[in-house]
């Protein structure tokens, strides 16, 4: 096999000419997902694909597929590709660059004028963050038969605007059935969101599996009352049983460490009147780390590839990965999809 060498220069320039839609001024990123902000780079990336000759399907929730041909177009195509919507305080490199990744991989193969047996197509999933619209993983979730399109399509943002709309909005609702295009297997690059790589001085981390993830939303009632008349053996707080569930559900993941993890991401307390013990109702959200490929393998053999982030930091404008990182990763995928490439043929 060829020893192709990808351009960690200009995959690091992508990163940081594309960090500008929705830069933030701390250095991070808000691009939630089916805003503008998000229209804006997926033109950026739609017109980066056609202009290496490949070329853009749209699927119906949204998911962007940049084909180029292999030599057996019988072959199902090789798939690399993670999400480019980003939390509202997200950082520059996650999900970002694994398209970004797969588009450097991708160009290096269309410079030298390397053949696949199979196509390769570049992939953009839509809501990989599930921070507008929940839950995450959206189009991953309905290729993969997990929800389906009409769910999908009627989950609502704080606004009350549906998924739907929105993807129409920006133009990105397409007329491809979710699901319908088959893939030979999917590798998706990704930063580690944990400190373990840079613990250990380790460029690559191939990932075994995802841990299994739940959120739940706990409702806590108690009752309404004037906090400066009802006496203490008389109030049913329910914030303060809200408190109580909230360091139980640390002090519980801190008991199954290291596999464990917990936390409460979001709280939300009513009537939040310093004059009322809250009564009635407090959300709490336990969330942890997925991503597009623990769906994708319901359907094709995925790989899942790892660089280190500084501190383990992501889902926060400090998250930082280094170019030479970030080169070492996009390597890793070209030749990883070669080797499996050169197994197909
Ligand atoms: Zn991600």
């Amino acid at each position: 096999m060829q020893n192709l060498q990808i351009d960690g220069q200009r995959l690091w320039d992508m990163l940081m000419h594309t960090a500008q839609f929705g830069a933030t001024a701390k250095g991070g990123i808000c691009r939630l997902t089916l805003t503008d902000l998000d229209r804006h780079v997926r033109d950026w990336f739609r017109a980066q694909c056609e202009a290496l000759g490949c070329t853009v399907t749209v699927d119906e929730m949204g998911a962007m597929f940049a084909r180029r041909p292999g030599k057996n177009q019988n072959l199902a195509p090789i798939a690399m590709g993670s999400h480019l919507d980003t939390q509202p305080t997200g950082g520059k490199f996650d999900g970002v660059l694994g398209v970004l990744g797969a588009l450097e991989a991708l160009r290096t193969l269309v410079e030298t004028g390397y053949e696949t047996n199979a196509p390769i197509e570049i992939v953009n999933w839509t809501n990989e963050e599930g921070a507008r619209f929940a839950p995450a993983m959206l189009a991953s979730g309905v290729f993969a038969g997990a929800f389906s399109t009409d769910y999908a399509h009627g989950r609502t943002d704080r606004d009350g605007k549906s998924f739907g709309e929105e993807l129409a909005r920006i133009g990105y609702k397409g007329t491809e059935k979710a699901g319908s295009r088959k893939f030979s297997a999917m590798f998706e690059l990704h930063i580690e969101q944990g400190p373990i790589l840079e613990a250990e001085s380790r460029d690559i981390g191939v990932v075994q599996g995802v841990q299994s993830m739940r959120w739940y939303e706990v409702t806590v009632s108690g009752q309404d009352a004037h906090s400066g008349t009802m006496p203490m053996r008389l109030r049913k707080d329910a914030l303060l049983g809200a408190a109580r569930m909230i360091e139980r559900i640390d002090a519980i993941a801190r008991e199954h460490a290291p596999d464990a993890v917990g936390t409460v991401g979001l709280i939300e307390n009513k009537p939040n009147s310093r004059n009322v013990i809250p009564g009635f109702t407090t959300r709490d959200m336990i969330s942890g780390a997925g991503h597009d490929a623990a769906y994708v393998t319901r359907v094709a053999p995925t790989t899942m590839i790892f660089v280190p982030c500084a501190g383990g930091i992501s889902h926060n404008e400090a998250e930082s990965t280094s170019l030479e990182q970030c080169a070492a990763g996009a390597q890793v995928l070209l030749n990883a999809v070669l080797e499996f490439d050169r197994r197909l043929g």
